[in-house]
């Protein structure tokens, strides 16, 4: 079948809309029709000339929505139909890291796959994450899709399979916030109103938001933050150390800059202050701290959509979004057919965007 998909061509150019050609789905696969695809940093970088990547062209998107239409032989948990959100990390449900109960972290989700559903002009193409939402159909493994409820809105819920997973999932599951404990969250985009989520469902009595950008104070409130500091007003370590009476028990880094991780170290709490790593820190930097902060008892974190099993656990994210839990109707500030793509990625680099949505 054809399918129209936006796709990085190199990078430095613009992204890019074509006709594809679709395999049908084989063994253990199925085919989806997106229905919405949330738009994220992480795809941008593979046209930008922020990530080193040279196998091009790459279908992109990795958030996204939508309904199966056709499923392949040996697919026992999905059917024509059901309501699904497709996951860049996959859930086998058997290896090591499935059964462990510590990490989302699939091992196959290491393992190359030279299956390419997608061509251009009679050569296959790669998809990142191998999925590739940004296309009217895709056809993805069993283990990367996750069943969802079918009264949920996909034009919102498709946030929850990248943005949602990785700010809700690093208070909760990766951090495992304790009720009544202290959080900042330093980056308030996308990923960080997330976390901010995560950390009011963990209970959290102080919500500390860290942005340069003034403007995003009003929806950070909302989604509830309870201090809003700006870099721009002065020591923001010091702030952090004088609200929370010593420094916080935990902290979220969503920029990807690593002076700002230094700082998001030093705020917490001597003996036990968490710092989870979340922004994306450009490949070729090394990170500097200074060892005593963390000989001191502070610990650093990191985690893949917010260490969240994909297939069993991203659809209670569904379910609090519905319980009205979640600020993600907030976080949703445009709706963008699927040819006006690249200036959905302008929006969010001018920061004139929270999260864009391609409905299809
Ligand atoms: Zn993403
Ligand atoms: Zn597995």
């Amino acid at each position: 079948m054809r399918t129209t998909a936006a796709f990085a061509r190199a990078q430095n150019t613009a992204i890019a809309l074509d006709s594809f050609t679709l395999d049908g789905p084989r063994e253990g696969e199925v085919l989806i029709e997106m229905k919405a695809a949330g738009l994220c940093h992480s795809d941008m970088s593979f046209f930008d000339g922020s990530r080193d990547w040279s196998d091009y062209p790459l279908v992109l998107g990795h958030e996204g929505a939508g309904i199966v239409r056709d499923v392949g032989p040996g697919v026992t948990s999905l059917r024509p139909g059901d309501h699904v959100i497709p996951v860049g990390i996959p859930e086998c449900g058997t290896c090591p890291a499935c059964r462990s109960g510590k990490t989302n972290l699939c091992d196959l989700y290491f393992q190359p796959t030279t299956r390419r559903p997608f061509r251009l002009n009679g050569a296959p193409v790669r998809a990142f994450c191998e999925l590739g939402t940004f296309s009217q159909f895709i056809v993805a493994r069993e283990i990367q899709v996750t069943k969802v409820r079918p009264d949920a809105p996909l034009d919102v819920i498709c946030c929850l399979g990248c943005a949602g997973a990785t700010g809700m999932g690093s208070a909760i599951f990766t951090a495992r916030m304790e009720a009544g404990t202290t959080a900042v969250i330093f980056g308030l985009g996308g990923i960080g109103q997330n976390v901010v989520d995560g950390a009011r469902l963990s209970g959290a009595s102080m919500i500390i938001g860290v942005d340069t950008n003034p403007g995003k104070e009003v929806s950070a409130r909302a989604a509830g933050v309870t201090h809003f500091l700006n870099p721009a007003d002065g020591d923001v370590v010091g702030q952090i150390r004088d609200l929370t009476g010593g420094g916080a028990d935990y902290s979220f880094e969503c920029t990807g800059n690593p002076e700002v991780l230094k700082q998001s170290v030093e705020c917490t709490r001597i003996g036990w202050g968490t710092t989870v790593m979340i922004g994306v820190f450009p490949g070729h930097r090394q990170l500097e701290l200074r060892p005593r902060a963390i000989q001191e008892g502070r610990r650093i974190m990191g985690s893949y959509l917010g260490n969240i099993k994909t297939r069993s656990q991203l659809p209670q994210l569904v379910d609090w979004y519905m319980e009205g839990k979640t600020s993600l109707d907030g976080l949703i500030s445009h709706h963008l057919p699927l040819d006006q793509i690249g200036h959905g990625f302008d929006l969010l680099v001018r920061g004139e965007a929270r999260r864009v949505v391609i409905d299809f």
